[in-house]
């Protein structure tokens, strides 16, 4: 029997709208290299990839000048209006590549500080597993649900955090399972924050591992900053 191949998928085809300049975020330099860059630094370190596909819009101007700065091979598909489109289409781009029990792991290109470890842990993890997993965090802040008051945030309740989750990428779960978890997702007409909820709709229930906290998603401007914090504090600034 041949052993089960990874695949990585990574949803890249987002405009950074909320991060407020023309470059999306996946371009945005961080210590001198791209946030993409950086993002498939911890596999490419890990080295076992069959392969990458990356998303990316139609419209990418930006993709061709940076594509030397990878430090994996990636083969690109067009994105959709959606992450979760994206995340569709670069999956059903491994169809006649990736078999059944391979694995595809998908991770945001705006996660630039995932560490190697952690990449390893959600593998060993989740391999003697049938569903799959994803890094994650448990919370511990107090949860406040929120009303608008006359364009002021003011708080409704305070929701119990018990058994809360705050779910990161990568996620890793069988082709097999994945492809069609998807497909039924969206013929459903059902919006996915994750590929994780495409799992659950199909009655799967994926595994938490807990990853570190500061595997960020870099979403508003500060979060570059601190982003570039963090991989200086792993060396890799
Ligand atoms: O917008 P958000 O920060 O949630 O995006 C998470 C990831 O999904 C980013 O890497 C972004 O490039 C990607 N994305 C995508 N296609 C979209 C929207 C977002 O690939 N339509």
């Amino acid at each position: 029997m041949t052993r089960p191949r990874f695949w990585l998928v990574v949803p890249a085809a987002g405009t950074g709208r909320r991060l407020g300049a023309e470059l999306p975020k996946q371009y945005r330099e961080i210590g001198g290299r791209c946030m993409l860059a950086h993002a498939l630094q911890a596999f490419a370190d890990w080295g076992k990839l069959a392969g990458t596909v990356l998303a990316i819009d139609d419209g990418d101007r930006w993709f061709a000048g940076i594509g030397g700065q990878l430090p994996l091979p990636v083969r690109t598909v067009a994105g959709g209006v959606e992450r979760m489109h994206s995340v569709t289409n670069a999956v059903q781009a491994l169809q006649g590549d990736a078999g059944e029990d391979d694995w595809v792991l998908v991770h945001d290109a705006a996660r630039p500080c995932l560490c190697t470890d952690d990449l390893h842990r959600l593998i060993e993890s989740t391999a003697t597993d049938g569903v799959g997993g994803l890094l994650a965090t448990r919370l511990t802040d107090a949860l406040k649900k929120a009303h608008d008051d006359n364009g002021q945030a003011r708080v409704l309740s305070t929701i119990d955090r018990d058994g809360l989750w705050q779910a990161m990428t990568p996620q890793v779960f069988p082709y097999g399972l994945l492809r069609p978890a998807l497909e039924a997702a969206h013929k459903a007409g059902k919006a996915l924050a994750d590929e994780a909820a495409a799992m659950e709709l199909a009655g799967h229930q994926p595994l938490l591992v807990e990853g570190r906290r500061d595997n960020i998603k870099v979403t508003r401007p500060a979060d570059l900053a601190l982003a570039e914090a963090i991989l200086a504090g792993h060396g890799r600034g």
